[in-house]
């Protein structure tokens, strides 16, 4: 039950260190090899396969999959890897359900896909923990290129033009690389610093340098880039969060979601962090599922999700949010936040409204209202970029819906300069398409850097 009492009750050390270290355990464990043949079996290794045009990234799905039913696990690994370097990241976290795993065959026939999202992690882990290397790199072309950010668009990028034979340097303000693989996706989904084994990997190609504590609008513009390097890619994610527009929201007790879930990814001993007795979460996609979710995993007594919507408005998948109930979190729909309610300078409930659609969809309230008492709010409604920390990047490209405008070799209205993953217009939001983005745009990225050098030949 949701109790109004103000109680305030953040504090750490909800629960002891093993209930956590259970809470936080990989949420899929690998597959045993004789599960792994198992499920390679069920593969019908269709000719037009429809799990490989589902894959943002098109891996040859039969073709690794009967790789691991011959015993070659290192061949599996390098289809998968070739198309999708951070095959062994999205592994864990696609959303195969609505990816791959929707259009096998086996859905329809069986209601059961094959599990191809276990299957390539099969594959691509031991790759990993040996440090096996896959790819060579062509002879140098003596091209620079900068690349702004070190996310997953940005490292796929880096990792493509390497192996091509130009030189990388990766511009990325944060300490670590990776992006929200580091910072942002649930501890759950990759435990045991997966993340920086992964960004190790890619960069041991060679022919990338990243320096750290560099961004674009701060110590370099993109005029600096393009006089610099011969092409610049522009990588930088989603850099702020949207806010609920009300009035408080600096209020004590009020959060980001992005922000607490990145201080959860970089502390080691999560027992030691501050949870909230009643947690409520606003919003209804993924940020919103793995905050409502670690929450619980950290401890809270009561944690609501809150949606202005119905269920299948949701940008949370069914499973996903099926998840997050079986975890213990509460769904509410069709509420929009209305007032902050506020004891002693600090929040200690949240008032909605409820809504329903008109006729032509639009939302509107219907003048009920309840309070849910809370002791923090999280705010998950999405986040965007925020050019004005990123100089005058958005005057001299074209955008979007205020994301960049990107053809569909991911080239932007500037020459020389490309963008991919969550920065640019039309896109997922998912780690698999930024990926695809960053090996997109560094073919094309080659094709214009041979064709310079041959007209200047
Ligand atoms: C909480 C959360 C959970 C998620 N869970 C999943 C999931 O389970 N599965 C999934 O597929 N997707 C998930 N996503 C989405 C996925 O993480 C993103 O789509 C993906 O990381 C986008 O990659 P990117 O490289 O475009 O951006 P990012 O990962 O954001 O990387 C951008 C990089 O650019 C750097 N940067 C920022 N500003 C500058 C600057 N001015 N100059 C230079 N560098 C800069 C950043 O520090 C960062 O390293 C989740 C997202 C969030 C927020
Ligand atoms: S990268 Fe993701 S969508 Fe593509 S095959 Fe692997 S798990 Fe499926």
């Amino acid at each position: 039950m949701n109790s109004d009492k103000p109680t305030h009750d953040v504090r750490a050390g909800r629960l002891t260190e093993e209930k956590i270290a259970t809470n936080f355990a990989d949420m899929h464990p690998p597959l045993t090899p004789s599960e792994a043949i198992i499920d390679a079996d069920r593969c019908y290794f269709c000719y037009d396969a429809p799990c490989t045009t589902a894959c943002p990234t098109g891996i040859d799905i039969p073709g690794f999959i009967q790789k691991i039913r011959s015993g070659n696990l290192k061949g599996s690994a390098h289809t998968i890897l070739s198309e999708n370097i951070m095959g062994g990241m999205c592994a864990r976290v696609c959303p195969t359900e609505v990816l791959c795993e929707e259009a096998c065959v086996r859905t329809t026939h069986e209601d059961r896909p094959v599990r191809i999202g276990m299957l390539q992690r099969y594959a691509t882990d031991p790759i990993l923990e040996n440090n096996t290397p896959l790819f060579e790199r062509a002879p140098a072309t003596g091209c620079k290129v900068a690349v702004v950010g070190g996310g997953p668009a940005g490292l796929s990028c880096a990792h493509r033009l390497a192996m091509l034979g130009h030189a990388v340097t990766v511009f990325e303000p944060r300490e670590k690389s990776g992006g929200l693989n580091e910072y942002g996706i649930a501890a759950y989904k990759t435990p045991d610093d997966f993340a920086a084994r992964e960004v190790d990997y890619i960069l041991g190609i060679g022919g990338i340098e990243v320096r750290h504590g560099v961004s674009l609008g701060k110590e370099l513009t993109l005029a600096d880039l393009r006089a610099q390097y011969d092409a610049v890619f522009l990588g930088f994610g989603l850099t702020g969060v949207n806010g609920l527009g009300m009035d408080d929201e600096q209020l004590d007790g009020v959060a980001n979601a992005v922000d607490y879930i990145a201080m959860l990814r970089q502390t080691a001993d999560k027992a030691a962090l501050p949870v909230a007795r009643r947690v409520v979460v606003i919003g209804g996609g993924m940020t919103a599922i793995d905050i409502a979710v670690q929450s619980k995993a950290l401890g809270s007594d009561e944690v609501t999700m809150v949606y202005r919507r119905g269920q299948e408005d949701m940008n949370a998948s069914g499973y996903e949010q099926e998840f997050a109930q079986t975890r213990g979190v509460s769904l509410r729909l069709w509420s929009r936040p209305r007032k902050l309610l506020v004891d002693a300078g600090r929040l200690r409930a949240i008032e909605f409204e409820t809504t329903r659609a008109t006729a032509n969809g639009q939302l509107e309230g219907t003048g009920e209202t309840y309070v849910l008492g809370a002791d923090v709010v999280f705010k998950a409604i999405g986040q965007k970029v925020l050019w004005e920390g990123l100089g005058d990047t958005a005057q001299i490209l074209d955008l979007k819906q205020d994301r960049i405008l990107v053809d569909d070799e991911r080239r932007t209205s500037l020459p020389g300069v490309w963008a991919g993953g969550d920065c640019v217009y039309g896109g997922e939001d998912l780690t698999v398409s930024a990926v695809q983005d960053g090996k997109l745009a560094a073919f094309s990225i080659d094709r214009f850097l041979k064709d310079k050098s041959s007209r200047s030949a």
